[in-house]
């Protein structure tokens, strides 16, 4: 697990807690003049000017400091067809049910080439995703875990537009991260847990920390249990709640409580809502739920 690759893909489940940890040591950007020193990607903190050659389809624009034409049009085709697939299977209405950023109506997407970046990975954002480009020297050459990346941080800008704010506190962050690791096949180190063995690995290591109880980014007791042991609990989590085998719920369950999260009704409330578990109570009987769910 030493491996820049293995780091890489640990590392970009994450969200605004990386932010903060890299927020001090990154360089600022350094370019031509022609450089624009702009982008809806600068509200994250993220201060990376693009070259002004922005590509552009139906639902996404590509921006990025210096990457291939090629890899633009490529990153592009990627986000469309993963668009194409959440909205399907969240049976959203983007025309009513996104709420863009002021002065947006694509996703964008910050595909950077030349940053070297302790976090080397993906960022999502309310409205659009940064992610390291197809021709960035040293990332990852697997296009499977790369497509898996682009989903994870996709749902994190749908997740943000339901909402309509880049606020992560309205939802729980076991439900966010849990249900960008779910669609996204996994990004987590630890891979999805399916089998109780799996199960009981984990939390051999890591301990039994109830990732119903971490509310917020700010609740991680640290770095590494979010890494290696959250998010993949966070997934299993999620899993639960929509798998025939679990509560078996369907995924525009968790579009309402999206949806209705940025009109200001409250996760716990709503949440018990939609799922007919209460948020207090999924966190009491979750070993007893979920052993028997994966075993
Ligand atoms: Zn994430």
């Amino acid at each position: 697990m030493k491996t820049r690759t293995t780091r890489a893909v640990l590392i970009t489940v994450t969200g605004a807690l990386i932010l903060s940890l890299t927020a001090g040591c990154e360089n600022s950007a350094t370019g031509p003049n022609e450089m624009v020193d702009n982008g809806s990607w600068y509200r994250t903190g993220y201060h990376w000017p693009h070259d002004g050659n922005p590509y552009e389809s139906a639902n996404v624009i590509v921006f990025s400091d210096a990457a291939s034409l090629e890899s633009r049009q490529k990153l592009a085709e990627i986000t469309e067809s993963l668009v194409t697939t959440l909205v399907e299977d969240f049976e959203i209405d983007p025309a009513t049910m996104f709420k863009w950023p002021p002065g947006q109506t694509k996703l964008h997407v910050y595909a950077y080439r030349d940053h070297f970046v302790d976090w080397f990975g993906g960022k999502g954002y309310y409205g659009g995703f940064m992610m390291y480009s197809l021709d960035h020297p040293i990332r990852n050459t697997e296009l499977g875990n790369y497509t898996r990346v682009v989903t994870h941080e996709l749902m994190h800008a749908f997740e943000g537009l339901m909402k309509g704010t880049e606020n992560p506190k309205i939802v729980d962050v076991w439900l966010t991260e849990g249900i960008a690791e779910h669609v996204s096949g996994g990004t987590s180190s630890s891979g999805n847990v399916t089998t109780l063995a799996m199960l009981d690995s984990l939390v051999a290591v890591y301990g039994d920390v109830n990732p119903i109880s971490m509310h917020y980014y700010e609740d991680f007791p640290y770095m590494d249990l979010g890494y290696a042991y959250l998010y993949a609990m966070f997934e299993l989590s999620v899993r639960y709640l929509l798998d025939a085998d679990g509560l078996g719920r369907p995924k525009a369950l968790v579009r309402d409580l999206l949806v209705e999260a940025g009109d200001g009704a409250l996760f716990a409330t709503s949440f018990e809502e939609k799922f007919g578990l209460g948020l207090q109570q999924f966190e009491d009987e979750y070993w007893d739920r979920i052993r028997a769910f994966v075993k």
